[in-house]
């Protein structure tokens, strides 16, 4: 059936576009309800699809299966785990299932096998970089606001001449939520739509980091610092990861430069406004303020609602104005947890078979309000396991191997890795010192006795609740 359907669309359309847009489909099954399933390969396929080739789509299906047929959709999703989970999407009238928003720091390790070690070649001039990039992070779908006008415009700017502007580096900050990193791909999106000879590259300072320590430990600094040196344009997102680390630092400094006086393009974000960064060398705050630095701030209310149309237009919901603007009313100051709001009141709506109406609203809404936890640090994480043991926060830290210590820092690791987005490798390292593997060691220790000691989970409990206030 799918092979007719698609000698029937690429009678219809041009052949670029069938080669782009349908070439990719695969056909899995068509059930006794007349429902065909097919696969996409993103998100972004499947909403380019609906956007621009629903009709033709339509006609072929009814043209095939009559005019009870439904497409169904699959899309290959890639998680942080570099997992594939297809998940199923419904076309063309029902609602979607809620799409839990992609985590974007993707460590490189499990996505790009390539890029992995990219340093182990030395000396050869055309390895390929993929760009890291995610193009569900569009300047498309980055609503324009007072809040972010400046970054916009500059990273527009930017992405018609990268190198080329005096927004050299060009540094996003803004607080959490507010759409830096989104921002941050889609300048790299639309430059490699607009310059597709020029390498881009798009890491988070974290990975960097990681990146450079294990090049340190193999010895191929040199390789490491070869490889940034071939990208044309670079983005760093959450620049302030360095603070504190001054081997990075470093070396960021040196390909920094390397860039900058090459005329190639650098981009950074970071939570904090260069004067306010702790812990970073002046030399290289120096270098940040070259270029241009924009601000985002909090999003005003017609921009709020705006985000918050766009979601549902996107996932194909209608919801009444008054209840949009009640959304946008109580989530003020950061984008995600505005997006987490909207999610879940679809959610609730479909799971439920519920109209969306305002008082459903105000019940989501408040209860999603609530639970949004504040942010918790690994710090504070740790001088609150420490203080319940009545430990010091250095013994905590120790390599004392007695009992005790050795479960408080356990549990320390644990909650870390509860509460906190930091990954093992970093989690390891703010615990005194460890790698990763002591981190997944100590959390499989934690489930284990929780099941079997019950003392222990007596503070585990004690302790989840003073974390959890
Ligand atoms: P940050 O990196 O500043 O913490 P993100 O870029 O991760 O924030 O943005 C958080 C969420 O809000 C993302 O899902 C992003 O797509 C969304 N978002 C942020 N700004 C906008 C905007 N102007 N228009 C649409 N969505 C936005
Ligand atoms: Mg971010």
């Amino acid at each position: 059936v799918w092979t007719r359907c698609l000698q029937f669309i690429k009678d219809n359309i041009d052949e670029q576009a069938f080669k782009t847009w349908f070439e990719p489909i695969v056909a899995i099954e068509l059930t006794t309800e007349n429902a065909l399933y097919i696969q996409v390969p993103s998100k972004f396929f499947y909403e380019w699809l609906e956007e621009h080739y629903v009709k033709i789509l339509k006609s072929a299906l009814i043209k095939e299966l009559g005019h009870n047929a439904r497409l169904l959709y699959k899309i290959r999703m890639e998680n942080t785990q570099g997992n594939k989970q297809p998940f199923t999407e419904q076309l063309p009238s029902s609602q979607r299932e809620p799409v839990k928003t992609q985590e974007l720091d993707v460590p490189i390790q499990t996505k790009n096998p390539e890029i992995k070690n990219p340093f182990v070649i030395p000396g050869i001039r055309n390895v390929k970089i993929e760009s890291q990039l995610n193009s569900n992070y569009s300047f498309d779908n980055f609503l324009e606001g007072e809040s972010n006008r400046l970054g916009r415009s500059a990273g527009m700017a930017v992405a018609n001449k990268p190198g080329g502007t005096a927004f050299n580096p060009l540094m996003i900050y803004g607080g959490v939520g507010l759409g830096k990193t989104h921002l941050a791909h889609a300048i790299g999106v639309e430059i490699k739509d607009k310059h597709p000879d020029k390498t881009v590259l798009y890491i988070s300072a974290e990975v960097f980091t990681q990146q450079y320590v294990d090049s340190v430990r193999k010895q191929t600094r040199n390789d490491f610092i070869y490889f940034y040196q071939l990208i044309d344009i670079l983005i760093v997102d959450d620049i302030q990861f360095l603070s504190g680390k001054s081997g990075t630092q470093d070396v960021f400094f040196h390909i920094f430069n390397y860039l900058h006086q090459n005329g190639k393009q650098v981009i950074l974000t970071s939570d904090k406004a260069p004067v306010d960064m702790q812990d970073i060398e002046q030399r290289l705050l120096s270098r940040f303020k070259w270029g241009l630095s924009a601000e985002i701030q909090h999003p005003d209310f017609e921009t709020r609602v705006n985000i918050l149309k766009n979601i549902l237009y996107r996932d194909g919901v209608e919801m009444p104005q008054e209840v949009i603007e009640y959304v946008a009313k109580s989530i003020k100051s950061n984008i995600r947890e505005l997006e987490g709001a909207i999610i879940s009141l679809i959610a609730q709506s479909s799971f439920n078979k519920r109209e969306i109406t305002l008082e459903l609203a105000k019940s989501v809404v408040d209860k999603f309000v609530k639970n949004v936890k504040r942010e918790i640090s690994i710090d504070y994480i740790q001088k609150v396991v420490s203080d319940y043991f009545k430990l010091d926060l250095d013994t905590l830290r120790s390599k004392s191997r007695k009992r005790n210590i050795v479960q408080a820092r356990q549990l320390a690791m644990f909650f870390a890795k509860k509460y906190t987005k930091a990954s093992l490798a970093n989690i390891g390292s703010q615990i005194g010192d460890r790698d990763h593997a002591t981190v997944l060691h100590a959390c499989k220790t934690v489930d284990n006795l929780l099941e079997t000691d019950k003392q222990f989970k007596a503070f585990f409990e004690d302790i989840n609740n003073k974390l959890s206030i």
